[in-house]
């Protein structure tokens, strides 16, 4: 859903025009895609320009071959749009971990290989990020051409977000960047912040303004109630979401090891359960800011529980009151999911990140899988659904809905950051409009 602002005239500020945009609304409205307030690539001039493109092909990859190409499949939308304007596209990655130096294990050229093949078109590869092969081979783009550069990550400038690396990066394309490595956009990084300092423009690609869109707007202006769920292994990972989402969702629905954090902190049993001894004085804090402010925060009421964390132990179901000494909790049980289904029904907003329980072993995956069912059927019904987190978003595939969710993060660490109220580097550089 866009926003309608008043804008500056936008071919004063970019030196193009608009089409159809704000037709027959003076003065000028431009429908924003995003509430950011960010330059998008639809508003680039690329005809015949080099455009540097970050994307995020840190991909899977086995014997020099990928075997998960959901990263590469998701920017096709903005390289495709990209093609189709006439630019020449110059695109860089990391991809896992090098230490330090060039690591054939991590070559992004099975990336370009894939990407070759998605879009049915060559793809040519610079074995170096910066220097003279990538800048002739850049130089050498036809309009629509793709050159793919070998992992930023090579280079250990890049995590420094180094000046005069920027600055060589910079030097293959013409004064153009797009963004659409939205799972970096946490990384004040060479490739995602320090280029932005020596182009004319630096926009988001079409993944970066869809992320933007669905987590802006439920932080910004979400449909009501907006129903918050999270789980997985650690309060202390999530304390800023939490605490960000407690001001701005109707409800939050804890589940997974978290939620024994907070049971202990109301003084309940919890037997062997992961709890972490040092936030449960922060856990008392939030439930008494709830309680005090009338805020659903809710806990599980029953669980899944086992003698020991390991798949085919001894599984039974009882109320969190009764937690025996030696058991620990490894799933939400049946009432906390139709407590937790039945606040999900009313939803309009939803946003989901970790799973409720270890849903990695069959006799404990009902609670998160039951969830994802309950997400999907929100959505079905017109709630906006968000799903974020490598957990979840494996959940929400297992359970086969993935495809009734309104929009799947890519990024779960920059989603979590930008759920917490927290600035990303990596959107702050974009141009503002
Ligand atoms: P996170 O990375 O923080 O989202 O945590 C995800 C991990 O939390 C998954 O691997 C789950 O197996 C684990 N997890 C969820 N619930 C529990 C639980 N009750 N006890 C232990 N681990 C859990």
């Amino acid at each position: 859903m866009g926003l309608l602002l008043p804008l500056p005239r936008f071919d004063q500020i970019h030196g193009r025009k608009i089409l159809n945009a704000g037709a027959g609304l003076r003065p000028p409205f431009l429908i924003l895609a995003n509430p950011m307030n960010k330059l998008t690539i639809d508003a680039l001039d690329l005809r015949g320009k080099r455009v540097f493109i970050r994307v995020d092909f840190n991909v899977p990859l086995k014997d020099g071959v990928v075997t998960d190409d959901t990263r590469i499949r998701e920017t096709l939308p903005t390289l495709r749009l990209a093609i189709q304007m006439g630019g020449r596209l110059v695109l860089a990655s990391h991809l896992g971990r090098p230490k330090g130096g060039p690591d054939p294990k991590y070559s992004l050229l099975p990336a370009a290989k894939k990407l070759e093949e998605l879009l049915d078109k060559p793809v040519q590869f610079a074995g170096d990020c910066v220097g003279a092969d990538a800048e002739a081979k850049s130089r050498s783009l036809a309009d629509g051409g793709i050159l793919v550069l070998e992992n930023v990550r090579f280079h250990p400038q890049e995590e420094k977000n180094d000046e005069a690396f920027s600055k060589q990066l910079a030097a293959l394309c013409d004064g153009l960047f797009v963004c659409d490595a939205f799972g970096s956009a946490h990384r004040a990084h060479a490739s995602v912040v320090g280029i932005t300092r020596f182009v004319q423009q630096a926009a988001a690609g079409k993944l970066m303004q869809k992320e933007l869109e669905y987590l802006g707007k439920a932080l910004t202006n979400p449909a009501r109630p907006f129903v918050a769920i999270l789980g997985g292994a650690k309060v202390s990972d999530k304390i800023e979401v939490i605490e960000n989402l407690m001001k701005i969702a109707d409800a939050m629905l804890i589940g997974g090891a978290m939620a024994y954090t907070f049971l202990k902190a109301q003084g309940l049993p919890v037997g062997k359960s992961l709890v972490e001894e040092d936030k449960l004085e922060l856990a008392a804090r939030l439930l008494a800011e709830a309680k005090q402010r009338n805020f659903r925060l809710l806990l599980p009421s029953d669980h899944v529980v086992a003698p020991e964390f390991k798949a085919g132990a001894p599984a039974t179901i009882c109320g969190v009151a009764e937690t025996p000494a030696e058991q620990m909790g490894l799933d939400i049980g049946p009432k906390s999911i139709v407590a937790y289904a039945a606040e999900i029904a009313k939803a309009k907003t939803i946003v989901w990140n970790g799973p409720m329980g270890v849903f990695e072993m069959p006799a404990f995956a009902k609670g998160t899988l039951e969830v994802a069912k309950a997400v999907a059927a929100a959505t079905a019904a017109g709630a906006v659904s968000i799903v974020g987190g490598g957990d979840s978003v494996a959940a929400v595939h297992q359970s086969g809905v993935a495809d009734k969710i309104s929009h799947i993060s890519t990024g779960g660490g920059a989603s979590l950051e930008f759920l917490g109220g927290r600035k990303l580097p990596g959107v702050e550089a974009l141009t503002n409009i």
